[in-house]
């Protein structure tokens, strides 16, 4: 069967999450110099941003809900410098996502390349978050949308990828998922059999032990070629 549906990752995928996070954790930080200098001091903006997403991924993992994770972090990381403040938390998490809405862009060749292949294949997102894709202009870019927040089933569980090809009657060698996550997004997907492919991302190297997945690319820019690749070699 031919391919027919390309499902796409959002964070790190679609745009920049993690430099956006990092610059989205100054207001951020601002706030607890001023009423906790000493724990500001121990941080940056970017190390600050490293904490935090080591305690979501970890609170993930554990399988907690993504919107508790996200208001559970902040008031982690407080507690870890001895600062118990019960309103704080809830503001920093207002701050960061207010800023993050505002940092957040499509990399260059986000949106060609969603247009290359919108003219060809149905296009879909397949995310462990919630849409930004109104912030970004890219929610008309894809027919079908499925987050974790909505459906309660996370990746690299085999059920969200089997209710995805439910949603739309596919077939699984009839979809391609793309994502910055080697475990959730290609090994998730190969596992189901699906077609894959990694976009290589400095956050997230391949897992070591794992066999290399020969589909990777480095710009989401390069994905209509990866496409056409595995088209020929099918
Ligand atoms: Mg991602």
């Amino acid at each position: 069967m031919a391919l027919r549906y390309i499902w796409f990752d959002q964070d790190d995928t679609l745009y920049d999450y993690s430099s956006a996070m990092h610059r989205a954790m100054q207001p951020v930080l601002a706030l607890i110099e001023r009423e906790y200098p000493h724990v500001a001091a121990r941080y940056t903006p970017k190390s600050l941003s490293a904490k935090r997403r080591r305690i979501c991924d970890a609170l993930d993992a554990e399988g907690m809900d993504f919107a508790r994770a996200r208001d559970l972090a902040f008031e982690m990381i407080l507690r870890d410098a001895g600062v118990h403040d019960e309103a704080l938390p809830e503001v920093l998490t207002e701050t960061y996502y207010a800023q993050l809405r505002r940092e957040i862009a499509p990399f260059a060749r986000t949106k060609r390349c969603l247009r290359e292949l919108g003219a060809r294949f149905t296009l879909g997102v397949l995310s462990n978050g919630r849409s930004l894709l109104p912030h970004l202009g890219l929610e008309e870019s894809f027919e079908h949308r499925l987050y974790t927040a909505e459906i309660g089933l996370r990746k690299p569980d085999p059920e969200f990828f089997k209710h995805a090809m439910e949603r739309v009657g596919a077939a699984p060698e009839e979809c391609l998922m793309v994502g910055d996550n080697p475990e959730h997004d290609v090994i998730g997907a190969l596992e189901v059999g699906w077609h894959a492919v990694w976009l290589r991302c400095e956050h997230r190297p391949w897992p070591e032990g794992a066999p290399r997945h020969p589909h990777a690319i480095d710009c989401i820019g390069d994905l209509p070629e990866a496409v056409r690749t595995i088209i020929r070699a099918a």
